[in-house]
């Protein structure tokens, strides 16, 4: 029986840049930085694989004892690509998991076989890299721009840093990676993630999801002053400090909570397939921008 047409019908992407991620190595650290400025660093699949052949390129590098992940432009992540002319996630990706292509699937299996591949999975790849990485945050870190920052050791943001997940305004209980009562106290979470607003870096900061905020004009100095600091210590004590961090989050209930919530994100998917034809309730790019206006 051939496959069944998917629904999924999504024009050629067409990419602005052929290095969606820079990268580069001094001192024992190496700098990622995500390469779409004109589109606020929108993640499509060329941007998520790039990332991570550098991350493991970085891992691969002996020389290579911090790994620092920033944003080019004005923002560090407008989150997943949900409306550039580069927007890809419809094609055939060389996937890193052991999952079959999503590509021709019908129904609620594109999108389910899609993130388990390019979200849960890489974020929880990204997760588990064995050296310490630190999330440089400016502007605006929004959506699936939380979840490349989540995955990192640190944060460190500017005082003109915002966070935001508005996915609740699409019915959907947050971003793929549900690591938000870990990230907040649970009360917080909630907070975030009903009102779907901006956090401010201060804000981040009070609750504890962020570890430092300076100036815009610091940011960079303080956040590979840190970086060096951490580079004199052993890269063995550093990787086991990090697996055992990451452990004992995982026996708190992280993973596991993680993959029931994924499931419930895809039912939401699925009922907004059912409701209304479009998986995102119908928000586009520009819709959940206009939603963060206003907002402090
Ligand atoms: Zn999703």
């Amino acid at each position: 029986m051939s496959e069944q047409k998917n629904e999924n019908e999504f024009p050629d992407p067409v990419y602005e840049t052929d290095e969606p991620i820079l990268y580069s190595v001094k001192d024992g650290i190496a700098t990622i930085s995500l390469n779409r400025p004109r589109y606020n660093n929108a993640q499509n699949n060329q941007m998520t694989y790039a990332l991570d052949a550098a991350y493991f390129r970085a891992v691969e590098d002996d020389d290579v004892k911090v790994i620092i992940l920033r944003g080019e432009g004005k923002h560090f992540s407008a989150g997943h690509d949900i409306g550039t002319p580069g927007r890809d996630h419809h094609l055939s990706q060389d996937r890193k998991h052991m999952l079959y292509d999503h590509a021709n699937k019908p129904g609620a299996e594109f999108q389910y076989i899609k993130e388990q591949e390019a979200y849960l999975g890489m974020c929880r790849r990204w997760r588990e890299i064995p050296k310490p990485t630190i999330a440089m945050v400016h502007g605006a870190c929004f959506a699936g721009g939380l979840m490349l920052a989540w995955v990192c050791d640190m944060i460190i943001a500017s005082d003109d840093a915002f966070f935001s997940d508005p996915v609740v305004r699409m019915g959907i209980p947050g971003v793929e990676y549900f690591a938000h009562p870990f990230e907040l106290s649970p009360r917080i979470a909630k907070e975030f993630l009903f009102l779907g607003e901006r956090m401010s870096a201060e804000r981040a900061y009070e609750v504890g999801m962020v570890n430092r905020v300076f100036t815009r004009e610091k940011l960079e100095e303080e956040t590979y002053s840190i970086a060096e600091r951490i580079a004199k210590m052993p890269r063995l004590g550093l990787s086991l400090t990090k697996q055992a961090i990451n452990h004992v989050e995982d026996l708190q209930g992280k993973r596991t909570g993680m993959e029931a919530v994924f499931a419930m994100h895809h039912f939401a998917h699925a009922h907004n397939s059912l409701v209304s034809t479009d998986k995102l309730g119908g928000f586009d790019a520009k819709a959940m921008a206009d939603s963060q206006r206003d907002k402090s």
